[in-house]
Parts: C-alpha cells; structure tokens; sequence
C-alpha cells in the first residue's frame, strides 16, 4: 500500500454509526452502506436515520446497527482499493485471511473489522437477525431489491413496492449478503437508484423504514410519515414484481469492455440487439430481456445483466413445493444423487437426467452451484 491510501486507511476504519438499543426486546436489523466506496447514498441515509432513531427508543423493540462498509474506499470516492469487498466473502478467502496465509489486500481488513461487528451485533442480540444492504448503481432507473432465494427472504422483500430480482447470486460468487445468509439471517439487497441522484438517498431512508416495520420492530403509526416513504418507493419503483436474472456478462481486466450509452435499468431489450462491444466485436443479447445494472463505470467485473419478468403463478408453484417436502425425495429421480453428509447438495447427471434440471430445482429453491460437462451440482439453504 502506498502512503496515501495508508492514512486514508488510519482515518477510515470507524464502521459504526451507531447502535440504537430499543427499550423492548426485539430482531436486530444490521444497515450497511458503501461496501462500494463510489456508493455514499446509504452511509447518508444511515447518518440521517440515526437520530430520528435515538428518539424513538422508547418505541423500538430490539436494535438497529447502521454501519458504513468499505471504509477504505470511501475515503477515496472508489468503488474499492484492491478487490470488490462485495464478492470478498468466499469462505476460502475468509480462511486465509483468518489464519494470516495468503496476500493481504485493502479489503480483508474493512471485512475482519465487518465481521467483528456481525459478531458483536449477533452475540448482543435479543430476537432475529435481518440485514439489508444499500447500493447504487452506475445507471440511472427504477430502485429494486435483490434477494438470496429463500422463503423468508422473499416474505421479507415481499413489504418493499419495487422491483425483486431473483436468481442474483447464482451469478455472483463471495457476496456479504450470501454469506450472512448461511449464517441463518434474514438479508436484502437495497439498490436506491443513480449514485450521484440525490432521490438514491431518499429512497435509502424510505427503505430503512420500511425494514423497521416490516420486522415488526416499530409500529408503522410509529414512523414519520410512512405511507410517504411507501409511495415514494412505489412511485420511483414501479410497483411491485419479480423478475429473474437469466445472464451475466463478465468483464476481465483487458477486455476493453464499452457499454453501448443510454441504456438505464429495467429498459427493455431485444434478441440480437447491440448491447455492448469489447476488443473481440460487437457483445449481442442472447434473448429479449430487461437490461439490468449495465456497466457505466471504470471499476467493476460485471458488464450487465439480462433479467425476465416471473409470473406470479410460478412463485405460488415454488412456495407450495418448497413447502411440500418433496424436495427430500428429488435424489429419487433419475439421475439425481445426494451428497452423503448434506442433503442439501445434489449432483445431477444431465445425461441421465432428461428434464430441464436447473428450472425444476429452482422450483424447490435449489440454486446452481456449477455446472460442467454432464453434471449440475445444485445446493440450497433450509428455508
Ligand atoms: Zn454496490
């Protein structure tokens, strides 16, 4: 590290803004902003909320963390200093870094300090654990919320009148909210809207109320103006819906990826149309879709996403098979074998197995954990 981003590093590793203790017990809801460092909006919105907070003590039921996440990279107005600290948190990495092998860079040490206030936040809780996550992005358009598929999630985000997207981190390996999510809490992706849009901060603010009730912690007679928060995400938002990530477009340093200008999210876009271009031609979609967080940035691995309205019918089928417990006997399909210490891990052999694997275990809330030659090993958490 060179000295400038040493002092930057002295200066920046405060993660708390603070921590209301409610005076009745009740869930703790952990609040991070800028685990991207170009991303301020939600480490306003925490520093805003936090005094509107202390004088609801008296109301609350349970706590309310407000943390700041990349501290570093904030400090310098980046999205990171070394790597992504949002798809840090692969439990290899977190190995290394626990036991000190390995390189350090800037990132492993705003995650140690994180984790040490999950830590804190957990042992000192006194119901539920619910987190959200709030993020902006480089294009303008509607807020959303993105969800790791679980029932209780999906109920969670079910609250916020916006745009839910399914099927995220299937694409994205080591991201904070996954790993929380092992850890049995209840997590939400908030993305507020443009990073530099004043009304990002807005809706960052609506969606910390909406969580508070929501998780049952505070009243809604309780919140200032709450039914204004309420229409403010639905108005920005759009309403209500789920859609599914169906690609990812990777960017690897050297490609000289260049997103085609003017695309915002949620536009709709067409088979074949020129979305992007690198050193290698013209990048074209594969299908018609939403276009989804495209790439208007210098830093970042994800050139943009396509994603697909689901129909609500489908979301009813899902619930009531994860529900049903058939998802204990899938291993008795053909072709379908359970890892013996976990039955929550199943290797499919395509070959064998002639239906449309991915979709169907998505249906029973089984995710992709890869996929090569004949064989797709799916994994999910107990809902
Ligand atoms: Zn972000």
């Amino acid at each position: 590290m060179n000295s400038e981003v040493k002092s930057a590093a002295a200066r920046a590793a405060d993660h708390r803004i603070a921590r209301i203790e409610g005076a009745a017990p009740g869930p703790t809801l952990v609040v991070v902003g800028g685990l991207h460092g170009n991303e301020p909006a939600g480490v306003a919105a925490g520093r805003q909320i936090a005094p509107l907070l202390r004088q609801l003590a008296e109301r609350l039921r349970g706590d309310v963390v407000l943390l700041v996440g990349n501290t570093r990279a904030l400090a310098r107005s980046r999205r990171y200093v070394d790597v992504d600290l949002n798809r840090h948190w692969t439990p290899n990495r977190l190995e290394s870094v626990a036991s000190g092998d390995g390189d350090t860079v800037s990132e492993d040490a705003d995650k140690c300090e994180l984790i040490e206030e999950f830590h804190d936040a957990r042992a000192r809780s006194r119901g539920d654990m619910f987190v959200i996550d709030l993020h902006s992005t480089s294009a303008p358009g509607a807020p959303f919320v993105t969800l790791g598929d679980t029932l209780r999630n999906r109920e969670f985000a079910m609250a916020f009148p916006v745009t839910i997207i399914l099927g995220i981190e299937e694409q994205l390996e080591g991201t904070m909210l996954s790993n929380l999510n092992e850890q049995g809490m209840v997590t939400l992706g908030f993305e507020a809207g443009q990073h530099e849009d004043p009304a990002s901060l807005a809706n960052d603010i609506a969606a910390i109320w909406i969580a508070l009730v929501t998780a049952g912690m505070l009243e809604p007679a309780d919140v200032p103006d709450l039914s204004e928060h309420r229409r403010r995400l639905e108005l920005a938002g759009g309403g209500r819906r789920f859609v599914e990530i169906r690609h990812r477009h990777p960017v690897r340093p050297g490609d000289g990826f260049e997103m085609r200008p003017g695309y915002v999210n949620f536009q709709p876009i067409a088979r074949g149309e020129t979305l992007a271009s690198d050193w290698r031609g013209p990048i074209r979609a594969d299908e018609s879709g939403l276009m989804l967080m495209p790439l208007y940035q210098a830093l970042g691995d994800d050139g943009f996403f396509v994603a697909r309205v689901v129909r609500p019918f489908w979301l009813g089928v899902s619930r009531v098979m994860r529900r049903s417990g058939a998802a204990g006997v899938l291993h008795l399909l053909p072709g379908v074998r359970r890892q013996i210490d976990n039955p929550n891990v199943l290797f499919v052999n395509t070959r064998m197995a002639r239906f449309f694997p991915l979709q169907l275990f998505h249906l029973f809330g089984f995710r992709k954990m890869r996929w090569t030659d004949d064989w797709l090993t799916v994994t999910r958490r107990p809902d």
